[in-house]
């Protein structure tokens, strides 16, 4: 759990590079600051944590590239105390930054792996993140309704449910599309069953599976 000088020093690099490539929201780059990346990569990839690159988390997946985080988190409007659910917990990267903004996080992944340790990592971190082991396409209707909802994987289209366990004004920030490079959109729920739908550029991450797929896909 060590967060060396060195590390934080090549942080605030990592801070003024994403800065420079568009990112304006304070809060949102005080929590890339704030939150030490290295401790979610494995030993071996720790010289790159600090790098603007997405890297191999395990069981064929990655932690996203620190611009995209941020960026997903910039165009989220995360409030103090806004209850977000995040699918495709990961490394848990993203879910940390989402704390550090002050929100209360719930994150679902579906490799159980994977979620286990984003969980334990999580807790080590003191940071108040609720993981879920689980298929993001439905949500967390026990948990729901969310003020904000941010998914990290590719999704082919945006889930029913998803838009449903939205709040009244609330948000969902998603990269659609399952070819090799998906819209990143941000959609707003206007009134119950009316939604506004924004467009910001191409992205790129790995495909969001349907539960069917997962024994066929275990990667
Ligand atoms: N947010 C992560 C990066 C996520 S990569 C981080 O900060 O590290 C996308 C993740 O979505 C992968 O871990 C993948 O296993 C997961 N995923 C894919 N399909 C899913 C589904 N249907 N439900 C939940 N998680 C899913």
């Amino acid at each position: 759990m060590e967060d060396t000088f060195k590390h934080q020093a090549l942080r605030k690099a990592l801070v003024s590079e994403i800065k420079q490539k568009g990112i304006k929201s304070i809060t949102v780059l005080q929590a890339i600051d704030k939150v030490p990346r290295h401790l979610f990569l494995d030993s071996s990839f720790l010289k790159f944590a600090y790098q603007d690159t997405a890297f191999e988390i395990g069981e064929g997946q990655t932690i996203s590239q620190p611009f995209t985080v941020a960026y997903q988190s910039e165009l989220l409007e995360v409030r103090k105390g806004d209850t977000v659910l995040e699918i495709g917990t990961g490394s848990g990267y993203q879910s940390a930054v989402l704390s550090a903004l002050g929100a209360k996080v719930f994150s679902i992944e579906r490799h159980k792996k994977l979620s286990e340790k984003a969980k334990l990592l999580l807790e080590q971190m003191g940071c108040t993140v609720k993981c879920f082991y689980g298929d993001g396409y439905k949500g967390l209707p026990a948990f729901a309704p969310f003020d904000r909802v941010i998914v990290t994987a590719a999704a082919p289209y945006v889930p029913e449910d998803l838009l449903k366990q939205l709040k009244p004004n609330g948000i969902l920030v998603i990269p659609e599309g399952s070819g090799k490079t998906q819209i990143m959109k941000r959609i707003r729920k206007v009134a119950e069953n009316k939604y506004t739908t924004e467009e910001f550029g191409n992205f790129s991450f790995v495909p969001m599976l349907k539960s069917t797929d997962w024994d066929t896909k275990t990667k």
